[in-house]
């Protein structure tokens, strides 16, 4: 890896991987730009471009052999407009950077992922999500962007614009975003309980009152047996009090953490204590270290009408992927117009899988679940470990041309195209 100065940006010289290190990234230089200026003049004086986020994808997608750009030495910005309901970002900013600063002016993302420290671009270009009937994934509360495009100019697309609804999950291959402007709402508190033991059969048979039972819902199982480990339900505080039971399933006495036995300290508070959003939404607590990293994760998701029918499915062959498995995570994802977002005009059931770091066993195990979900046309998430051929992933988005086509007129050089994205969507 080359050590680059290019006006006042700093360089790495030694190759960075990503947070669960199983990719090493093939850069041949890494740039910090300060500003946008100089986040411009390295697009241009490069010939192939990614940006880096925070790193916390699990395979390729960030990747490059050219230069990587990493925003987080951007001024970060956090505008909040409080009669728009919106608030405008830089594009290098995490979720812990502006949910604190969001509730302190009295305002609310209306959803999060399980991680506080992924950065919003990382998130919103991937399809991010958390849970809920009524959440749908992160990139659907974007409401405008800035990007850099090929020759370095700053174009801005906004919600209602004709190729808006194309660009927002990106898959980082449109350009470097610099701004983003999300939807926001009036500040929430939120109550979180944790319930163990629940009969699987009663998840395949009731899962549209589980996963409705709360403003967002988690179901984590390690797929053995005949129960599943845990349900969180984080609840509007105005819902009233938890309830005693779910379908047979108790309460947890101690913080629980998703992977059964692991310190639930690291997690945001439960045990019911009504806080606000940010400091319940989030799985793991702002500040907090999820895990050292020593995992790997896969999700694929259906439509909410043929969860049962997956559930089942994955259940009756626990045992091809169960050993490899560390915590599977259940959650419900409503639809949206985005053109490749996994939600794509269906409300969705993501199935998640953390996986032990151990690379074969894991591999084996996510072509048995992929085996499984094909008959459902089960979508992989794309910043997740995936093995289903191109052609197959390509047949599940019915707007993947259109997409190719935003990307040609956008990127004309295909400098922001790495060998993930051309394989994957243009090959
Ligand atoms: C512990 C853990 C928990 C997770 N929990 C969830 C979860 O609850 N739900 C879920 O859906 N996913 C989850 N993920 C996956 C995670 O949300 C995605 O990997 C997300 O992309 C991470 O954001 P990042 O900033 O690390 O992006 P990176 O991994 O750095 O990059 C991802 C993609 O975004 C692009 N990108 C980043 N910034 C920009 C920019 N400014 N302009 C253009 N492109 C850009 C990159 O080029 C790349 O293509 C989790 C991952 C981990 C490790």
């Amino acid at each position: 890896m080359k050590s680059v100065q290019i006006g006042n940006f700093d360089s790495l010289s030694t190759a960075p991987t990503n947070w669960a290190g199983n990719i090493a990234f093939g850069a041949s230089s890494v740039l910090h730009p300060a500003t946008v200026e100089q986040a411009q003049a390295a697009v241009r004086s490069s010939h192939k471009v990614r940006v880096l986020g925070s790193g916390h994808s699990f395979n390729r997608i960030a990747d490059t052999n050219g230069t990587l750009i990493s925003l987080s030495k951007l001024k970060r910005n956090i505008s909040i407009d409080a009669e728009a309901q919106s608030v405008t970002i830089d594009g290098g900013a995490t979720y812990a950077d502006i949910a604190p600063q969001l509730h302190r002016a009295g305002f609310a993302l209306a959803n999060v992922a399980s991680l506080p420290s992924i950065t919003v671009a990382g998130a919103v270009v991937t399809a991010t999500h958390g849970s809920g009937d009524g959440n749908k994934n992160l990139s659907a509360a974007v409401s405008a962007l800035k990007l850099i495009t090929t020759d370095g100019e700053l174009i801005s697309l906004k919600r209602g614009d004709a190729a808006f609804e194309g660009a927002v999950v990106s898959l980082g291959s449109l350009g470097v975003i610099v701004e983003l402007t999300l939807d926001i709402v009036p500040s929430f508190d939120i109550r979180q309980n944790v319930y163990l033991n629940l009969p699987m059969a009663t998840v395949t048979n009731r899962l549209d009152e589980l996963m409705s039972r709360a403003y967002s819902v988690s179901l984590f199982t390690r797929w053995q047996g005949e129960t599943t480990d845990q349900i969180w339900v984080k609840a509007r505080a105005q819902a009233g009090e938890p309830a005693e039971e779910i379908f047979g399933a108790t309460p947890a006495t101690i913080p629980c953490h998703p992977i059964p036995g692991m310190d639930g300290t690291s997690c945001t508070r439960q045990m019911g204590v009504v806080g606000p959003w940010h400091e319940r939404l989030f799985h793991f607590a702002i500040g907090s270290t999820a895990s050292a990293g020593a995992e790997l994760q896969s999700e694929f998701f259906v439509a909410r009408k043929d969860a049962p029918t997956a559930i089942e499915a994955l259940h009756a062959v626990q045992d091809t992927f169960a050993p490899a498995l560390f915590i599977s995570e259940i959650r419900s994802v409503a639809a949206d117009n985005l053109w490749l977002s996994s939600a794509y005009q269906q409300d969705t059931i993501g199935f998640h899988f953390t996986w032990k770091p151990d690379w074969e066993p894991a591999l084996s195990a996510i072509g048995a679940i992929e085996a499984t979900l094909r008959p459902l046309r089960a979508r992989p998430h794309w910043a997740k470990v995936f093995t289903m051929p191109s052609d197959e992933v390509q047949a599940l988005f019915p707007r993947l041309t259109d997409f190719c086509d935003l990307a040609d007129r956008l990127d004309s050089a295909s400098k922001f195209r790495n060998r993930f994205v051309t394989d994957l969507l243009f090959a």
